[in-house]
């Protein structure tokens, strides 16, 4: 392949485009965001000149966002670490010059592998690890697994991640764009970045075209409310008691329900005693009333004919009622008119659409599809939003996929999908729990790979609940180890811990600007003896560390399956597509090196190549024949090819995949629609097991002297509770909400170099300003375009900003377009432009959910500028 040269130097030098040496197109994968856009490179004698989507891929068939076809300004890009650094200068800070000095990739090792070597030796868990994107986890998991170090997930995700992964055991979700009808969404599918933004968008006008009528409620009017038929602003946090009141006329006033699912797909006909536990038989199985043999059977038994949902039932002595019963009596106490004091959606509105959405859902309606009758439930609600992110979020979310339950309207024609419920081969990926529910380790574990890692910790911390002595070791027993909550635990009780992180490494992440509560953050890497950071840009968090290695631009390197399963998929088509180089490395340079490589070589070093290649043929699932051979160092390029050939069988390799890019097939009806079809683990309506997972909770935080409230949320019933935030916005008192919104033409920090999308950002309005309410501002007399200055009552920093004013934002709510705000050298377009609202938060263990998210949400007041 030929080296890659600078656009202008091309041009430069005379070349004639209309006689080129070399003129290809190459069929790779964009990862501007993580929707892995398949995509087709234009390189002309070594220069990519163009960029555009690849009409074969089935999921976004031909279409790129803004952000895919800018990629070659960030490949050009003069800015990009290209070479191994090396910090000079011992002083760490915000603003303060690391004085880079060029070092060769094996000088870099050499350091890395001194210090980590030094830090296996004594104590491997004083390694922390940050991932990076998800193609990278294999190699970075394989890495840490071998050493024995701390992972985080790169990416949290949000709360509607973690609560799918509950309760349907899939991460992700989408709806049936073909037959719904009539969707209410919680959020802006498809219009902020990472959020399917080519498909979705299509996929949802075709929806419209046809007829289905869309409701979104938001905060904000978001590119999807600006196209529904009714925009229902929402104040920020209250989403959850406004699904319960939906709940509550479903069940109790209008009495919309579908029976026959919630008796054989959900725990609901499952026997619940006077203490909220199941009740069971000798064999530890809960039992079901059956109504026609008049008898209780355990859960899974062929007897049952009719299980009973409603009424009660003396079993064995028992006094006991369906779960099903309980539920539809603990929500009546959440009425229409309470949700819409809380919420500020008029009652008569929230009645009306709980009335239509079930109205809709056609209870007990089938539909034919490939000569099969399935079930046709049209309506669903669609929970896609980070504003659950919120203390009680995981609540808020269970309340809204409840409604979809109780409608019997997940994977089934026309509702709510778990994305790659049923994988390629036909394998359910699903888990029931030994009471048949699917379970995927309460509240959350983020993926398979994190699996060992938390392992790993608990194996270092005291777990009985005699030596849980600390805080953290109380919460470790009970709450996901994400990187928010460890840095909160590390924050708010730094003499808790059983050992001191020492190192950091980190993959092509920028957690110091995209974390909560920066500031302190940043005091706490600080602290940290080495930090190692894999990037290809100069951004906040690299300058913190002592070595950088740079890597790969995304179109520089290899990844197979590029879009990973866990990820966004069609619901139409199975595919597998090939990210693969499309130029060489930048002119004059090593490398970068790709992940693999990198950690392949310091395996090598540190003398664990052994290990690394078992456990990284273990993450990517190498078939036996396609093993890797235990002590050779393997490069990328050979990786990628194994994996191909061992997913995909006779006829594929790496060369045969760089030619078509992908293979894709349609989707059999029982994997789009496996709940009509399959047997599947039954869906949570009642969540018994958080009862015991709050009492152990609660007993370690009353001898630590802890806040016993931190257990409050363990219940196995649905309730809406402000977050901390709640109570200190009002008007009266210029207190707002600030809520977070994704621009579709960014990636949350790493795209606020790149020329072109700098140049969208600014023709836009809003983009860099405050989105404000227009009628809120003038009772404050700001005017549109006024500077003005933000005081976080959470932690009191002041930040200056610009108020831009609109009718589309709830009047109680501050809008901030997120990432903005870069300080650090990598960003010169992006630099000091724009408002960080993660400088406005501050972390502290009263905003832990318990899925292990912190609460982001900050309440601020709204100052004139002085001076201006
Ligand atoms: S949606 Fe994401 S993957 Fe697709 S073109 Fe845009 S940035 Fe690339």
């Amino acid at each position: 392949m030929a080296a890659a040269t600078k656009i202008e130097d091309f041009w430069k030098a005379g070349a004639n485009p209309s006689q080129p040496v070399e003129d290809v197109w190459i069929p790779s994968v964009c990862r501007g965001c993580q929707n892995t856009c398949g995509l087709l490179a234009h390189r002309v004698n070594g220069v990519l000149v163009r960029i555009q989507g690849n009409p074969d891929s089935p999921h976004n068939r031909g279409a790129l966002c803004s952000r895919g076809l800018g990629a070659i300004m960030q490949i050009y890009d003069p800015n990009r670490i290209k070479v191994p650094l090396l910090r000079t200068n011992p002083e760490k800070g915000k603003g303060v010059d690391p004085q880079w000095k060029q070092i060769s990739f094996d000088e870099a090792f050499q350091i890395i592998s001194e210090k980590l070597g030094k830090i296996r030796s004594e104590n491997p868990r004083e390694l922390m690890m940050v991932g990076g994107e998800a193609q990278n986890q294999a190699s970075m998991k394989a890495f840490q697994d071998s050493f024995g170090a701390h992972y985080f997930p790169a990416n949290f995700y949000g709360t509607v991640q973690n609560v799918m992964l509950m309760t349907t055991g899939r991460q992700h979700l989408e709806f049936d764009y073909d037959h719904c009808n009539y969707l209410i969404m919680f959020g802006n599918k498809g219009g902020g970045s990472n959020n399917d933004t080519t498909k979705a968008p299509s996929k949802m006008a075709d929806a419209r075209a046809r007829g289905m009528k869309l409701i979104v409620v938001d905060p904000i009017c978001s590119q999807s409310a600006s196209k529904a038929d009714e925009w229902l602003p929402i104040r920020p946090g209250t989403d959850g008691a406004l699904a319960l009141a939906m709940l509550n006329v479903l069940l109790n006033e209008v009495n919309i329900y579908d029976r026959e699912f919630i008796k054989v797909q959900t725990n609901g006909p499952y026997l619940v005693d006077g203490e909220g536990l199941y009740v069971r038989d000798d064999a530890l199985k809960p039992l079901i009333y059956d109504l026609s043999a008049g008898r209780a059977f355990p859960f899974d038994s062929p007897e049952i004919k009719d299980a009973a949902i409603e009424g009660s039932y003396n079993v064995n002595g028992m006094d006991c009622v369906p779960a099903f019963q309980l539920l539809k009596e603990h929500i009546s106490k959440h009425t229409v008119e309470k949700a819409s004091e809380i919420t500020t959606i008029p009652a008569k509105t929230i009645r009306r659409i709980a009335e239509e959405l079930g109205r809709a859902a056609q209870i007990g309606a089938t539909i034919e599809i490939n000569g099969k009758t399935l079930p046709l439930r049209p309506a669903c609600i669609f929970p896609y939003t980070r504003n659950m992110v919120h203390k009680h979020g995981v609540w808020s979310t269970i309340s809204l996929q409840l409604l979809n339950f109780v409608l019997g309207a997940s994977d089934v024609p026309g509702g709510i999908m778990a994305v790659n419920l049923v994988g390629p081969d036909g394998t359910i990926n699903l888990n029931p729990n030994p009471d048949g529910i699917v379970f995927r380790g309460a509240p959350l574990r983020f993926s398979s790979l994190s699996k060992k890692a938390t392992a790993k910790l608990q194996e270092e911390l005291p777990q009985s609940e005699a030596k849980q002595q600390t805080p953290f070791e109380a919460f470790k027993s009970s709450f996901p180890e994400t990187l928010p909550v460890f840095l909160s635990m590390m924050h708010s009780h730094p003499d808790s811990f059983p050992f001191k992180p020492k190192a950091l490494l980190a993959v092509t992440n920028n957690f110091v600007m995209q974390g909560i509560d920066s500031t302190s953050i940043i005091e706490l890497v600080k602290k940290l003896e080495f930090v190692a950071i894999l990037a290809d840009r100069n951004n906040e968090t690299v300058q913190f560390a002592d070595v950088v290695l740079p890597v790969p631009h995304y179109l520089e390197t290899y990844n197979f399956p590029a879009n990973v399963f866990s990820g966004w998929v069609t619901h139409d088509d199975v595919y597998y597509t090939l990210r693969q180089p499309v130029v060489g490395p930048p002119e004059g340079t090593e490398g970068p090196m790709h992940v693999v490589d990198v950690f392949g070589e310091i395996s090598h070093r540190l003398g664990l190549t052994r290990e690394f290649n078992r456990n990284l043929g273990a993450n990517v699932a190498l078939k036996d024949a396609y093993r890797l051979e235990p002590d050779k160092k393997y490069s990328a390029a050979e990786v990628t090819d194994l994996q191909i050939r061992s997913d995909l069988g006779a006829g594929y390799d790496l060369e045969s995949l760089k030619r078509t890019g992908l293979v894709s097939w349609p989707r059999p009806v029982e994997q789009k629609f496996p709940r009509a079809l399959l047997k599947l683990p039954r869906l949570p309506i009642y969540y018994e097991h958080f009862i015991g997972m709050g009492q152990k909770l609660r007993s370690s935080l009353e001898r630590l002297k802890a806040d016993p409230h931190l257990a409050d949320d363990f219940q196995a019933l649905p309730d809406w509770n402000p977050c901390p935030t709640f109570a200190k916005c009002s008007i009266e008192g210029n207190a707002f909400h600030v809520v977070s919104y994704k621009l579709p033409f960014h990636t949350n920090s790493s795209t606020q170099g790149n020329p072109w999308l700098m140049e969208i950002t600014e023709r836009n309005p809003y983009a860099l300003g405050i989105l404000m309410n227009r009628k809120s501002a003038m009772s404050l007399n700001i005017v549109d375009g006024q500077k003005i200055t933000l005081e976080s009552l959470s932690n009191g920093v002041k930040l200056d900003a610009v108020a831009k004013l609109s009718e589309r934002i709830h009047p109680e709510v501050l809008g901030i377009a997120a990432s903005f705000g870069h300080w650090s050298p990598g960003y010169p377009l992006g630099k000091g432009i724009g408002t960080s609202l993660n400088e406005l938060q501050s972390m502290g263990a009263e905003g832990l959910d318990i899925n292990g998210m912190l609460d982001p949400c900050v309440a601020v007041k709204v100052l004139p500028r002085e001076g201006a």
